[in-house]
Parts: structure tokens; C-alpha cells; sequence
């Protein structure tokens, strides 16, 4: 087996004029660390709100994290599901809690069209595909988004979703309309060229290294300059900082994967007749989607270990083929691996110590609509004094118990594997 190249991602972004190194001593008003999609949504908020002097250092390139790597699906709602978050918050707050994450697809949808951001956008909706034949997993999700969410998914029947999906994998489906997908390190890519020229001044290759408290403010020192600011904000994911210790024990890094398969041309109609993207109803499921040069993107699995390219095509492959066995002796053309980071309650943790230091991080597997509704929040709040960040309050800096969290979260994802598995068979 040929080793795949590295992300297909990277491979098919159009080349442009690196951001500079930061060099020298600084002013700014505020101060992003970390170049994906949490910095820059922050960052262009700022921006679009006026404020000006604001800088975003980046320790690699833009989107070098999982948002320059992940599935490229646009959809509402965060990692922890409607359920849990309407028992935790009640109706209201938990109602406008999902609404910021729908407000935040319009928002990247508009953000595409006003920068002119070429992303391979496909607004053709998402499809949640039933791995079982038990239709009621889909009836309760479709009922509990209609009542208390206010949101419309449209129930699929399997001829139905035949139509769309060859695989004889799945029996009903739910649509979910409002979503897109992209390419997401175009996108990422686009929003650090929208905020750049807005007059946000970004470093790439800029790792900051240390943060220290100084007057009334900040220091962050980079191997070749440093920047002083009252208001500093950490945005690295699960490529976590190391520089603030609470901050940065917050979260897991988990890994995932991806491939992408050679083109397919007119196969692509033997496994997918549709633009939707695709994922299903297990726990670790599938998810996948046509790319715009006939490839089809597949990705899947949760782990605890960032696996080599060879291995994550080999795992990847045989998910593949059990849903489109058509596909046999498909070329694989590139593989990759990205980190997520996750809370140990699986919602976004956006906030402050109140001396200037901010957070945002723990999108975990569901960050593309999340990362720009917290932009949003975040920039309200420093640029405005908004209060909105506050509903994110209840879900803190909770420790993630490093490295026994891993061995939780390895464990949890185990028990949801076995526990589809023993829902599979004994459906026969
Ligand atoms: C393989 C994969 C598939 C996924 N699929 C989807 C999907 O289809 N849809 C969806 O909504 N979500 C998906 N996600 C989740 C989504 O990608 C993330 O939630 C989101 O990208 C998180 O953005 P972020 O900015 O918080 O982190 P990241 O994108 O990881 O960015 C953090 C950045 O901080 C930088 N950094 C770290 N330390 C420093 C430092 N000291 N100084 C300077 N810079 C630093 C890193 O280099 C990195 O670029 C997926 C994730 C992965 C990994």
C-alpha cells in the first residue's frame, strides 16, 4: 500500500503570500493566540465592530489545526446533543444557546458572499442517515428540534434515501436543510484575508511562548518579538498553548481522521447522487461528502492516538467499504489525522478571569458554526461590553484530568461502539 499524501486540503488551497513572522515590540489592544477558525472569527468580529489594533499570532500557518483539516460540514448545534442541553438549561436558555449556532451558519454563509471567499461551498443541506432500523432514534431527534428548538429537519423514508445514497447501510433519514459544507482551509484561509484586510495584523510561524502580567495588562513573547496588550485571548484547540496551565488542562485532545479518495468521475453516482453531505446515527459514526473534483471525503473514528497516514487509510477504508462495498480497490489518494478539543461537559468554553485574560477553545467535533457564534459573543463583549458571553458560563474551565481523561474518554468511546454495535445485531 502507497503512502497517501498528506491532507487533501492543503494540497488544492491556492498559494498565497505568507503573513509575517512577528518581529520587534508591539502595541495592541487586544491579542489572538491561534490561527483557526475561533481566532479569526473573533479577530474579523473585532474588526467589523471597529476596534481597531488588533493582533493574531499564529504559531504555524493560518488553519494549521483541526480547522484547516476537519470534515468541512456547516451545521447548528454544538457537541453536546439538544437532549442534554435542554436538561441542563431548561427551555429558553438552552433554546437561545442552539439559535446563536443557527444565526452563526447565516453568518458564515454571508461572511462567504461579502468577502468574497472562494471555499467550494456546497449549501445543498445535510443528511443524518440511519444506521438502524429502529425509526424512533430519528422521530425523537425530528420532535424535540421541532419543539423546542423551532427547527424544521425533514423526515427521510429509505427509498428516499436510496435515491441520494447507494448502501444498503441505512433505512430512514432526517434532512437537515440549513447547512452547507466547505473546503475548510480555503474558508479559514478567506477569513484571515477578510480580517487582514480590515486592518488586523496577523503573524504566522509566530508561536507565543510565554504570557506574563504586566501593569494593567499583557506580554506575550514569540522567539522573535513580543506584544503587549491589556486584553489577550487564547484560541489554540486541542494544539493546545502551554502557556496558561487552567487553561490548558481544560481540555482533551482527541484525534480523528479523514481521506479522501482518488477522483471517481462518473462512479461517484454509483455510491452518492446527491450534494448533501452525509453522516449517521451511531455514536462513533461516519461522515462524508462529494468534493468538487469528483473525490469523495470520508472521515470517522474517534481515538485518543494521532495515527499515520498509512493507518488511518487502513481503519478509514474498511469503514468505507462496509457502507459503499462498490467501492472496492478505490484508490486512496490522501489521509491525515486532526485534533479536537473537548470539555469534559462538550460545550464551548468562552471566558475570562476578569484581569484581561480571555478564553475560547473545546469546540470539539462540531466547531465550524460554533467557533463563529463564540466570535461573535466574544467580540461583542470586548468591543461593546455585551453580556452574552455569560451564557456560557456554567460550562468553565472544568478539568479535564489529563492523561486519566484519556483513558475515560478512550474508555466512553469504547462503551458507545460496543453499545451501536449490540443495537446492530440484534436488529439482525
Ligand atoms: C478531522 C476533524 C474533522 C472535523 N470535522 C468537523 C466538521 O465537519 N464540522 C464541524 O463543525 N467541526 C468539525 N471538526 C471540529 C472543528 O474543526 C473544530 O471544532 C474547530 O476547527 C476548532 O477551531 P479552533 O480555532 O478552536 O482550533 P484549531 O483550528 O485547532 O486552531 C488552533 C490553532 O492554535 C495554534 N496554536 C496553538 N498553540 C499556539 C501558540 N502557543 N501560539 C500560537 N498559535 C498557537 C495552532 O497551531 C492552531 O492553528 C472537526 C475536527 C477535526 C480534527
Amino acid at each position: 500500500m502507497a503512502e497517501p499524501a498528506d491532507t487533501y486540503y492543503r494540497a488544492t488551497v491556492d498559494a498565497r503570500e505568507p503573513f509575517p513572522p512577528l518581529s520587534g515590540r508591539h502595541d495592541a489592544r487586544v491579542a489572538i493566540v491561534g490561527g483557526g477558525y475561533a481566532g479569526l472569527n473573533l479577530a474579523l468580529g473585532l474588526a467589523e465592530r471597529g476596534v481597531r489594533d488588533v493582533m493574531l499570532l499564529e504559531r504555524e500557518t493560518i488553519g494549521h489545526g483541526a480547522s484547516g483539516r476537519n470534515g468541512g460540514f456547516v451545521f447548528a448545534g454544538y457537541s453536546l446533543g439538544e437532549q442534554s442541553l435542554l436538561d441542563q438549561l431548561g427551555r429558553q436558555r438552552a433554546r437561545a444557546l442552539y439559535a446563536n449556532t443557527v444565526d452563526a451558519v447565516n453568518l458564515i454563509r454571508s461572511r462567504i458572499t461579502r468577502y468574497a471567499i472562494e471555499c467550494d461551498a456546497v449549501d445543498a443541506g445535510v443528511i443524518w442517515a440511519n444506521w438502524f432500523r429502529d425509526p424512533h432514534i430519528l422521530r425523537e431527534r425530528q420532535q424535540l428540534l421541532a419543539e423546542h428548538y423551532g427547527v424544521q429537519w425533514e423526515w427521510w423514508p429509505r427509498e428516499r434515501v436510496r435515491e441520494a445514497i447507494a448502501s444498503e447501510r441505512y433505512s430512514d433519514a432526517l434532512f437537515e436543510r440549513n447547512a452547507l459544507h466547505l473546503h475548510p482551509l480555503k474558508y479559514v484561509t478567506g477569513l484571515a484575508r477578510a480580517a487582514a484586510e480590515q486592518g488586523v495584523s496577523i503573524h504566522e510561524h509566530s508561536g507565543a511562548r510565554r504570557v506574563q502580567r504586566e501593569n494593567a495588562g499583557w506580554c506575550i513573547r514569540t522567539e522573535s518579538g513580543e506584544v503587549h496588550a491589556p486584553i489577550i485571548v487564547l484560541a489554540c484547540g486541542g494544539y493546545l498553548a502551554h502557556l496558561k496551565r487552567e487553561v490548558d488542562r481544560a481540555v482533551l485532545p482527541i484525534a480523528t481522521y479523514v481521506m479522501a479518495t482518488e477522483p471517481l468521475g462518473e462512479r461517484m453516482r454509483e455510491c452518492l447522487r446527491t450534494q448533501a453531505a452525509v453522516y449517521d446515527t451511531r455514536f462513533a459514526f461516519d461522515y462524508y461528502r462529494a468534493l468538487k473534483d469528483t473525490r469523495l471525503l470520508w472521515g470517522g473514528r474517534i481515538s485518543v492516538r494521532d495515527r499515520s497516514p498509512k493507518a488511518v487509510q487502513k481503519l478509514l477504508v474498511r469503514d468505507l467499504l462496509r457502507v459503499f462495498p462498490q467501492l472496492k480497490g478505490v484508490r486512496i489518494d490522501y489521509a491525515w489525522s486532526g485534533l479536537m478539543s473537548y470539555a469534559r461537559h462538550q460545550m464551548p468554553q468562552l471566558g475570562t478571569r476578569g484581569d484581561g485574560l480571555w478564553w475560547m477553545q473545546a469546540f470539539g467535533g462540531h466547531g465550524a458554526a460554533p467557533t463563529a457564534a463564540a466570535g461573535e459573543l466574544l467580540a461583542g463583549a470586548i468591543a461593546q461590553g455585551d453580556e452574552g458571553w455569560r451564557e456560557f458560563a456554567r460550562y468553565g474551565l472544568s478539568r479535564s484530568f489529563r492523561p486519566l481523561g484519556y483513558l475515560g474518554a478512550q474508555a466512553g468511546y469504547w462503551w458507545a461502539q460496543g453499545r451501536d454495535w449490540l443495537k446492530e445485531s440484534m436488529e439482525g
